[in-house]
């Protein structure tokens, strides 16, 4: 079920639990911002997830309320996530599911780096 982008930050949510070590994950790539692993429903031949490592239920939170020196050690991560797999040259596509309409189903933000092929057109 899609959450609403607005909901208070649940500590219980399962990205929560990965970043603590918890519930296992295949690691792609970690800093001081951000923590990146493979997803475990691939929808491409490379499919990985880069999270901030701080507690922000989605885009809006994040961008209203993480410090300039979060938002940007985040958005290099991602970047440094797409070179590690490989992708710069190839290029690839990045994904951000924000509440309800854009199907956002886990409550910690989540930017889905796609590659390994050609994609195609954006589809919806
Ligand atoms: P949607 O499921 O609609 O794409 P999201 O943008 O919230 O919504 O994406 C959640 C992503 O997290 C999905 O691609 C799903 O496969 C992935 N996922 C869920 N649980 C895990 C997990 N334990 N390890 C890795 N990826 C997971």
């Amino acid at each position: 079920m899609p959450i609403d982008a607005t909901q208070p930050y649940d500590d219980n949510n399962i990205f929560a639990k990965i970043l603590r070590g918890e519930i296992p994950s295949a690691k792609v790539y970690e800093d001081e911002w951000a923590y990146a692993f493979e997803d475990i429903n691939p929808q491409a031949a490379i499919h990985t997830l880069v999270i901030p490592k701080g507690r922000y239920v989605s885009w809006d939170d994040f961008s209203q309320h993480a410090s300039a020196e979060e938002i940007a050690g985040f958005i290099r991560a991602v970047g440094e996530v797409a070179r590690a797999k490989g992708l710069v040259e190839p290029g690839y596509r990045l994904l951000a599911n924000i509440g309800g309409h854009g199907h956002q189903e886990v409550p910690h933000l989540h930017v889905h780096v796609f590659g390994g092929h050609p994609l195609g057109p954006m589809l919806l």
